[in-house]
């Protein structure tokens, strides 16, 4: 039995299976996907904070006052350093690539509209070339995924803030494999990081 020589394959340099490009067609429109979905979601995420229109939007508790983490959780990917940390990180890091002016947006809004449209545009570009399209897929991925869970209302395992020693206060999840603290580099398994105290919730 005779097999077809294999079209010459690399691994695709986002989740590693064969391709024939540098990042494989799936890995290319998910990414493309994420960044058409993000400037609507950080608009959907404004209305899922509005106090008495939480109908439709995610599960949260009715007690009056109380501040729901889905909420915080919602009002984080809104905050710069959320989304806008996301796509907003990576355009710049375009731009300083390529030589490009990087607009002065005050509103995140405005950032996360703009990022968004200088990464979609630039796909190609960043899948044939970027050294760290592995991060910039897996950083997208994960912060559309968490924002489409507080729009859909989708069930987010809920995220509790505990204090490393050093001060810092770590968000975990119940089900949390492991955590390492970003301030002191100490790194807690899972029974280690559930032992830590809980810290104060602050004031959002
Ligand atoms: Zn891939
Ligand atoms: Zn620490």
């Amino acid at each position: 039995m005779i097999y077809d020589v294999a079209p010459e394959t690399v691994p695709c340099a986002v989740c590693d299976r064969a391709a024939r490009e540098r990042v494989h067609r799936g890995c290319r429109d998910r990414m493309a996907d994420d960044l058409r979905d993000l400037p609507q979601l950080y608009r959907q995420l404004a209305v899922a904070l509005l106090p008495g229109r939480r109908g439709d939007g995610p599960a949260v508790s009715s007690t009056p006052g109380s501040s729901m983490p889905s909420n915080e959780d919602a009002l984080d990917l809104r905050s710069r350093g959320g989304i806008e940390g996301v796509v907003g990180g990576w355009a710049r890091d375009l731009c300083d690539r390529e030589n490009w002016d990087v607009p002065a947006y005050q509103s995140v809004q405005a950032i996360v509209d703009w990022a968004c449209t200088v990464l979609l545009t630039n796909l190609g570009v960043i899948c044939d070339e970027h050294p760290a399209v592995k991060e910039i897929a897996q950083e997208l991925g994960k912060v559309t995924a968490q924002a489409r869970g507080l729009v859909t209302g989708e069930k987010q395992p809920r995220k509790i803030g505990v204090c490393c020693p050093c001060g810092r206060t770590l968000k975990i999840t119940i089900d949390t494999a492991g955590v390492r603290c970003p301030s002191c580099s100490a790194q807690y398994g899972h029974s280690e990081a559930l032992r830590l105290p809980l810290a104060e919730r602050r004031a959002a």
